[in-house]
């Protein structure tokens, strides 16, 4: 589970506080102390975790809450509020276009689950009423277009492809022509990936990006790897521009340091998190959700 760790080591800290009653400054800096090496052991990103005890010790210390009659439950009050806004604070929703389809690119590295998180996402858009197609733009690796074939009859989705021997441009905007002529309000664009980001990778997505005009680019991204995710996200934002992230493994990730990080070092929001390997396993990103089931 997700913040396994973090949750325990957090609720223990702020058990200690609570059985004080009266809290001191030092208390508060003692507790702050914990509070970091948690965040740093559940490999969150070294800047986000100095300015988050900062900000936490900053409307603590000196505004009256060491003074009120329950000290302890507002220092929890206040981390919790810093670790959602931390996440993005509320949750953020994919923007459909007024004028469908909309058009939305996913990207990201190899084996990050990008063919099955476009499918997920597709059955999850279906169930709100959309008629999304998925358009196989994967043209390098040999298994991608069946498998997308595969995940489409499985959520009875269409599947638009030309084989592997067309650009990856042309079969996008191939794409959005047939859904445009049959009726699909929503394309989701899987893309190929590779295993680093490389410059080959990045002009053919930015190819894609410049002839077709996406509503929403968003990267895949594998949880488990941590601040690596963070880097690729990174990375990835300044080359393409992304609208939101959907955060993948977070089932296996038992720290959580990518879903702490990303936000605040990209600016750019978790909008889905895949929590399992079957098709029905994406689940919007809720973060004052996230954050109280980590304070408990
Ligand atoms: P791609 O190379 O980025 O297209 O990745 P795939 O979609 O082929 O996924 C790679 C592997 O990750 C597959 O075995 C997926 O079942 C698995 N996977 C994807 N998302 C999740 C997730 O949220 N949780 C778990 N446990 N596995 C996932």
């Amino acid at each position: 589970m997700i913040f396994e760790g973090l949750s325990e080591k957090l609720q223990n800290t702020f058990k200690k506080l609570k059985g004080k009653g009266k809290l001191s400054e030092k208390d508060v800096k003692s507790a702050m102390r914990e509070v970091k090496l948690a965040l740093l052991e559940a490999d969150v990103n070294y800047k986000v975790v100095k300015d988050f005890t900062k900000k936490v010790t900053e409307r603590t210390v000196g505004h009256g809450v060491l003074e009120s009659l329950t000290p302890g439950q507002q220092v929890i009050k206040i981390v919790n509020e810093e670790l959602t806004e931390l996440m993005g604070n509320t949750q953020s929703k994919i923007t459909f276009s007024s004028k469908p389809p909309t058009v939305i690119m996913l990207v990201g590295l190899q084996g990050a689950g990008k063919t099955t998180t476009g499918g997920k996402l597709g059955g999850q858009l279906k169930k709100l009423g959309k008629r999304p197609v998925l358009v196989a733009c994967d043209v390098y690796r040999p298994a991608a277009i069946k498998q997308l074939q595969v995940v489409g009859e499985k959520l009875d989705i269409p599947v638009f492809s030309m084989g592997d021997k067309m650009s990856p441009v042309n079969i996008a905007k191939a794409g959005i022509e047939h859904a445009k002529k049959y009726g699909n309000d929503v394309v989701i664009i899987d893309t190929a990936g590779r295993l680093h980001i490389d410059e080959k990778l990045m002009n053919e997505l930015k190819d894609i990006k410049t002839e077709v005009t996406p509503h929403e680019i968003m990267l895949v991204v594998d949880a488990m790897t941590g601040q690596d995710a963070v880097n690729v996200a990174k990375a990835f934002d300044s080359e393409l521009g992304l609208e939101g992230i959907i955060l993948t493994k977070l089932d296996g990730d038992t720290r959580g340091g990518a879903a702490l990080s990303v936000r605040a070092v990209t600016g750019k929001p978790i909008k889905y998190i895949g929590v399992g390997e079957k098709l029905t396993d994406l689940e919007p990103f809720y973060p004052d959700r996230l954050a109280s089931r980590i304070l408990g």
